[in-house]
């Protein structure tokens, strides 16, 4: 059976792509900072593939090495999606601010990465999707929440220097899920959550054959610039 883990996986974005992959077929590693919220959300949207809820704080080193061991070398789908947004602009920002959304957004991912990207190497194939954001991208100059922008940026950054080490059929890459209606983006945000998970699920489950996509960031299954 193949295998995802999710970090965030209890509410949002990230619930959508478990439940997503689930009904693919997929064993699901639903991580979940709250284990007795995460087994919950685990049973509510189990369907074909089982979904088992892994305790997860992305910026915890002891929970990422637990997590690391338990799942085993055999990981097929990583989706770091768990997030923080931080709305403050340049002027009022801290270090502290700016400290704690690198954390989540783009530390978080690098131990992940470095936990289950030699594996996936060792196995030949897999696939690593970092959730990002628009805000990570600087081409078009489009400003905004400052540390919530630098952290995505940051995480494309580690995208692209991450999917440098990737062997064989093993691809990493970034998406941006458009504005989607969750807790983060709000009520009034034009897409939901399976519109969101579109490109994640999309790019987890590529066959080796549809061509490699590498070290790119995507939205709406199409690369974009950043
Ligand atoms: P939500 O705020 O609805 O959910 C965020 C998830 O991340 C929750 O499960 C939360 O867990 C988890 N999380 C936060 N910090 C940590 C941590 N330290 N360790 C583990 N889990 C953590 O956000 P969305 O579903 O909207 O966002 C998912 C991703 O999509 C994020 O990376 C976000 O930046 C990105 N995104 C979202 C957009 C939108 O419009 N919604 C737009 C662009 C990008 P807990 O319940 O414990 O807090």
């Amino acid at each position: 059976m193949r295998t995802a883990l999710v970090t965030g996986g209890n509410r949002g974005i990230g619930r959508e792509v478990c439940r997503a992959l689930s009904a693919l077929g997929y064993h699901v590693y639903l991580g979940s900072r709250d284990v007795v919220v995460g087994r919950r959300v685990a049973r509510a949207i189990q369907s074909e593939g089982d979904i088992e809820c892994v305790r997860l704080d992305v910026t915890s080193g002891e929970d990422v090495s637990a997590l690391s061991e338990h799942v085993g070398e055999n990981l097929d789908v990583l989706v770091n999606n768990a997030g923080i947004y931080n709305a403050l602009p340049f002027r009022r920002l801290s270090v502290d601010d700016v400290r704690q959304s690198c954390e989540t957004n783009m530390l978080g991912p690098f131990s992940l990465i470095s936990e289950f990207l030699p594996k996936m190497n060792r196995r030949g194939q897999g696939r690593i999707i970092n959730v990002s954001s628009g805000y990570g991208t600087f081409s078009d100059r489009i400003s905004g929440p400052a540390a919530y922008g630098i952290s995505k940026a940051a995480l494309n950054a580690l995208t692209v220097v991450a999917s440098q080490e990737a062997e064989g059929n093993v691809e990493v890459n970034a998406v941006c899920p458009g504005w989607v209606r969750t807790d983060m983006g709000g009520d009034g945000a034009p897409r939901d959550v399976s519109e969101g998970a579109d490109t994640i699920v999309w790019l987890a489950t590529r066959p080796a054959d549809g061509g490699r996509i590498n070290g790119q960031l995507l939205r709406d299954r199409k690369v974009v610039q950043w």
